[in-house]
């Protein structure tokens, strides 16, 4: 038996953010990060809507980025107050992500995230509120994930929450609110969409639900990533339903290794960060190459090379193409082909790796993955991404 959730509405197009006045409700708490929407006025209108509704509405803003256990208790504790039946969240991944484990929290105060982290187990939502979630980066897909993470600063954890008890109700994919993004983003964040699309396909839960919407993400991406990036418009509102289509996918058929690995390396070098979108977009090549070895793997990668019309017959030159592809679309992005020209430090990577490639067999997304990994071929596939050399194992 299978599961295919996902909200029961999405309002998608330019102004769709006005579908807010039409929600049904007598209080809506909103929450939001820093001040780009603010500045841009979208934050306005959302209130002023929502009023248009008839709902009282409350703010609550300033949600970090990677947000906190601390940020989580004080939106649930907002929400014990205010008793809002709508949440309300609008943002990159975060703000959404935040908002998701408030809900939990603020219908269940005695909860605790280690309950929560235990995947597919939360208790029943939305007895006291519903959820609509408005994206305003072009990658996550949050918006209709059953997925949050949560970062605990105190240990260093980070608590990936998994539950189609957290899949919002409403959706709001409005291009209007990316047409500013700035160009690095629509890079890193289209490069995660394009993961997660690829991830899903050939994930272990793959199936006739989500192998749709899987290809045509991949399909969008491909026509408009690179015109998204320099400032055309209508391929950027493309690029923000070719998210949500991946979005829809991996949240029903998860992904696999490339985020095991983005996962736990994002904030493992003192270099600095690696950006999440950034991480796959380095990693993917190496790991479809790995997973190849793979026969069904293979079979699938080549099933997306054939349909997005790259060139070969064989199932080998197939997924070649793709790789290609991919590797041809990071350099129009500038993104970097391996961790060493992305700057990590030679004998910081040497000294921490063996740990990092354990930590990443343990990571979530592994158990999706289609082929096995163990700690020693894991570290023998990140030196590969830091080299640059071919995977041939
Ligand atoms: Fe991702």
């Amino acid at each position: 038996m299978s599961r295919f959730t996902l909200p029961r509405d999405i309002y998608h197009g330019s102004g769709s953010l006005e579908e807010l006045k039409n929600l049904k409700g007598k209080k809506a708490i909103l929450v939001v990060g820093g001040g780009s929407m603010r500045r841009q006025g979208f934050l306005d209108k959302a209130v002023a809507y929502l009023e248009e509704a008839g709902m009282e509405v409350k703010l609550f803003e300033g949600v970090e980025p990677d947000p906190s256990v601390e940020t989580v208790m004080r939106g649930a504790e907002a929400m014990r107050e205010f008793e809002p039946d709508w949440i309300v969240s609008m943002g990159g991944g975060s703000p959404i992500d935040a908002a998701k484990a408030m809900w939990a929290f603020y219908e269940y105060p005695d909860t605790t995230f280690e309950d929560l982290c235990i995947p597919f187990n939360f208790p029943e939502l939305r007895q006291k509120a519903k959820f609509a979630a408005i994206p305003t980066t072009s990658g996550t897909a949050t918006e209709v994930t059953a997925f949050s993470v949560i970062t605990n600063y105190q240990t260093g954890v980070k608590y990936p929450l998994a539950d189609f008890n957290i899949t919002p109700d409403v959706a709001i994919v409005d291009p209007d609110l990316v047409a500013q993004l700035p160009v690095k983003q629509v890079a890193y964040t289209g490069m995660d969409a394009l993961t997660h699309a690829i991830e899903a396909y050939v994930s272990t839960l793959n199936g006739p639900f989500t192998d749709p919407l899987a290809l045509q993400a991949i399909e969008m991406v491909l026509d408009y990533l690179p015109a998204s990036y320099h400032e055309n418009m209508e391929a950027r509102e493309q690029m923000h339903y070719a998210q949500c289509l991946a979005g829809m996918a991996f949240s029903n058929a998860l992904l696999g290794i490339v985020h095991s690995m983005a996962h736990k390396t994002g904030a493992a070098f003192s270099t600095g960060h690696i950006p999440h979108g950034c991480a796959n977009a380095i990693y993917l090549p190496y790991v479809i190459k790995y997973n190849a070895k793979d026969p069904i793997a293979a079979k699938r990668y080549a099933e997306i090379s054939r349909r997005m019309g790259l060139a070969g017959t064989s199932e080998k030159a197939l997924i070649n193409s793709l790789c290609k592809k991919i590797d041809e679309f990071n350099a129009i992005l500038n993104i970097p082909k391996t961790l060493k020209d992305f700057g990590i430090d030679e004998e910081e990577f040497k000294s921490k790796i063996s740990t990092i490639a354990e930590l990443a067999v343990g990571d979530a997304c592994t158990g999706s993955n289609p082929r096995a990994i163990t700690p020693a071929e894991m570290e023998k596939l990140f030196t590969c991404t830091y080299y640059g050399t071919e995977v041939d194992f």
